[in-house]
């Protein structure tokens, strides 16, 4: 039997606030003490650090006091980012999804043949996610698979948590991006093999069909296939714009609904990501709440391209996992607070438009819970991150409401609580002082 290690490398004592539960913040002045392999070995009350030093070995231990000014939160979690299309974060907005695709994005993503051009833009996205909170990310990267493999090797390289995807294209889709299905199976099972190889905990494959629209029934199928053999996690994306759905509709007559074509196709799992799906119907949602699959809400991609408004109270009152994501270049920003708070609008426009009184638009508590331990839940990754619970990794963010150059203004009398409504409205990055991935603090310039 192994034995548990008692060890503390550090210790936080002051304010820490986290959303275990959808609708509640539970804020508490503690101590909490991390082990060598990064875990939460012990959270206890603010006035027990002596008692705790007998019980636990502390030797070399980094004590940090936190100042009234600062506390801890779970790091954020962004369940769908595209890497590739950083460079054009504001770039085409005017224009809707499928024009957006083929204007900008297509064109950017063929670049990535370059795994050197790769290596700069990864580098970026990796850097700034991390300097604006997100600890764990789920990658689309472009369709080439060296590229893919560059951008495991930075994640590895800064201690991100992240799940990499070689997108797959095999058809309708612009030559410089297209290929055979061979090499969309052959480079994602590459893609398997260099994760494996670089042997970290912290990073997995997900397999990535881009959407329906751009890959046929038999590369879908294949895909399914090799998720199921190793038990690997998928992503794609959903009725996110009208125009697509239709053309899903066109591509596939005979499926009774773009969920369904997924379905046949043996791409939902309980291991599935499902990014935008504004337009699902009350039989397709039924088909993601049987099959366990987690919607990936981007609020800030859907307003920025005018695809929709996503009610995300539909989802949680039938029990769906929901997580929250940027979809850059879609959204125009990889940070996940500006993505909570346009969570918090969409969700407060389907009230303006909704018939039933007694519906009730999504509170800051809510969209926090969505962005920590709701991403945690679509990734699979509930039980180790998203919260701050004993045995769980230390993913967490070190949050200061009056650091240098910091754009809140908050009085010194606020209350813990006010303190944290203030940084999810009017905090950026430069509230965030420091960044921990599984207890390591990670580096953001
Ligand atoms: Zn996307």
């Amino acid at each position: 039997m192994q034995q548990v290690c008692s060890r503390v490398t550090r210790v936080f004592v002051g304010t820490l606030i986290h959303a275990p539960c959808l609708g509640e913040v539970i804020i508490s002045q503690s101590i909490l003490g991390i082990d060598p392999q990064g875990k939460i070995l012990f959270i206890r009350p603010y006035n027990q650090l002596e008692a705790v030093k007998g019980e636990f070995e502390f030797k070399d231990t980094s004590i940090v006091q936190l100042s009234p000014s600062q506390f801890l939160i779970p790091g954020f979690i962004d369940t769908h980012i595209h890497a590739p299309q950083y460079p054009n974060t504001g770039l085409g907005l005017d224009k809707p999804l499928l024009e957006w695709l083929s204007a900008y994005t297509f064109p950017l993503e063929a670049r990535f043949s370059d795994p050197n051009y790769a290596r700069g833009v990864y580098n970026d996205v990796i850097r700034d996610t991390l300097r604006h909170g997100t600890t764990t990310a789920c990658y689309f990267t472009s369709v080439h698979v060296e590229a893919a493999k560059v951008m495991c090797d930075l994640i590895h390289k800064w201690g991100q948590r992240g799940l990499v995807g070689k997108t797959c294209m095999d058809c309708n889709s612009p030559p410089s991006l297209s290929q055979t299905l061979e090499t969309n199976i052959q480079g994602s099972k590459q893609l398997i093999a260099h994760i494996s190889q670089l042997g970290s905990s912290l990073l997995s494959p997900v397999l990535t069909p881009r959407f329906a629209l751009t890959c046929s029934e038999e590369c879908m199928r294949a895909l399914g296939v090799l998720a199921r053999e190793g038990h690997y996690h998928i992503q794609t994306h959903i009725s996110e714009n009208k125009r697509e759905v239709e053309r899903a509709h066109e591509l596939y007559p005979t499926a009774d609904s773009y969920t369904h074509v997924y379905q046949e196709c043996g791409l939902l799992t309980d291991k599935t990501i499902l990014a935008h799906a504004i337009y699902l119907t009350d039989q397709e949602l039924g088909i993601c709440k049987e099959e366990r699959v987690g919607i990936a809400h981007c609020p800030v991609s859907n307003f920025a391209l005018k695809s929709g408004v996503f009610d995300s109270r539909r989802i949680l009152e039938r029990d769906i996992k929901l997580g929250l994501g940027t979809d850059v270049s879609g959204g125009y920003t990889v940070s996940m607070l500006e993505v909570m708070r346009q969570t918090l609008i969409a969700s407060t426009c389907i009230s303006f438009q909704t018939q039933d009184p007694a519906y009730r638009p999504l509170d800051y508590r809510e969209a926090f819970h969505l962005a920590t331990l709701g991403g945690a839940r679509v990734l699979g990754l509930e039980d180790k991150v998203g919260s701050f619970e004993e045995g769980k990794e230390f993913d967490a963010l070190l949050v200061d409401v009056n650091s240098l150059r910091s754009q809140i203004r908050a009085d010194p009398g606020l209350s813990v609580s006010e303190k944290f409504q203030k940084f999810f409205f009017n905090g950026d990055d430069r509230n965030i002082l420091e960044v921990f991935v599984s207890g390591r603090r990670v580096e953001t310039q």
